[in-house]
């Protein structure tokens, strides 16, 4: 069974999630606005992406004995401004979340919880791949520059 603390800290990092799915999702609702298709695609995956760690965190919650919570998500920015831009706000946002997990899984340790943090792990390795992913992306926009954009976008739509 899961500890109280541990099953409430996985309930905030459930709003975080999702908090993050409405984040991309606001993205793209921005990028096909500007008629950067592949771009929105890409986001709305990602948007999608989040609420599934959403879920897997929910459903291992209540694997372990535990109450998986739906809580109140804050609104999100939605203005925003070039790609290179939105792409480097994702970078800085992935940074974010990884320090999030660190920190489950930091109590996961306290807790010595080691299911926990065995699944912890998994998301550990995921923000590897996030972080990587979007600064991939940022470098791309750099060297496409102004004429080079609809390329990328047309990239990232086939994702
Ligand atoms: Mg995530």
């Amino acid at each position: 069974m899961i500890s109280e603390k541990l099953q409430n800290a996985l309930n905030e990092q459930i709003t975080a999630e999702m908090w993050s799915a409405n984040l991309y999702l606001s993205m793209s609702f921005y990028f096909e606005r500007e008629g950067f298709n592949g771009f929105a695609h890409w986001m709305k995956k990602q948007s999608q992406e989040e609420m599934e760690h959403a879920y897997a965190m929910a459903h291992y919650v209540m694997e372990r004995g535990g109450v998986a919570k739906v809580n109140k998500i804050d609104v999100v920015p939605d203005g925003w401004g070039t790609p290179l831009e939105v792409f480097e706000h994702v970078y800085q946002h992935e940074c974010h979340v990884s320090k999030l997990i660190d920190g489950l899984l930091e109590l996961a340790q306290a807790e010595k919880d080691y299911a926990t943090q065995n699944f912890l792990w998994g998301f550990v390795k995921e923000q590897v791949e996030e972080e990587a992913t979007a600064q991939g992306i940022v470098d791309k926009l750099k060297k496409a520059g102004e004429n080079g954009i609809f390329y990328v976008d047309a990239q990232l739509g086939g994702r």
